[in-house]
């Protein structure tokens, strides 16, 4: 979409930190991150919040998930654990309407959130 920030993130029309990248998704650290750890991973295919999901990406949301997964291993929380993050429309506090996996660790999270 074109007026999408994560789009033109995709698009290679605003710079990000990328550490993943395939066919069908991107992860990228946070602009303004709020744990030691704290990156993205979104699908490259433009769907709104998790509430748009369709059966069709049902199995693309299994490896968005994933990769969010390994990723979170290799920036070094595997061991201590760290906090997997889909924020969904208004009351959900999304405030990028492209779906993303947000990945925060490398310090201890109170729950819950307020
Ligand atoms: P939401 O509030 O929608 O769940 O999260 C959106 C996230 O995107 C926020 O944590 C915000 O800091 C991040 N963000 C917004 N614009 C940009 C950008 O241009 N580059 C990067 N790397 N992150 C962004
Ligand atoms: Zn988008």
């Amino acid at each position: 979409m074109s007026d999408c920030i994560f789009c033109k993130i995709i698009a290679g029309e605003i710079p990000a930190k990328k550490i993943y990248e395939d066919d069908e998704m991107l992860a990228f650290h946070d602009v303004r991150p709020q744990a030691p750890v704290h990156f993205l991973v979104i699908p490259k295919k433009h769907i709104k919040s998790i509430m748009d999901i369709e059966s069709d990406d049902t199995a693309l949301a299994g490896r968005l998930l994933s990769k969010a997964q390994e990723l979170a291993k290799e920036q070094g929380c595997g061991e201590k654990g760290a906090r997997f993050v889909i924020n969904a429309k208004d009351h959900g506090g999304q405030t990028v309407d492209h779906l993303h996996i947000h990945v925060l660790g490398g310090r201890f999270l109170n729950w819950p959130p307020g």
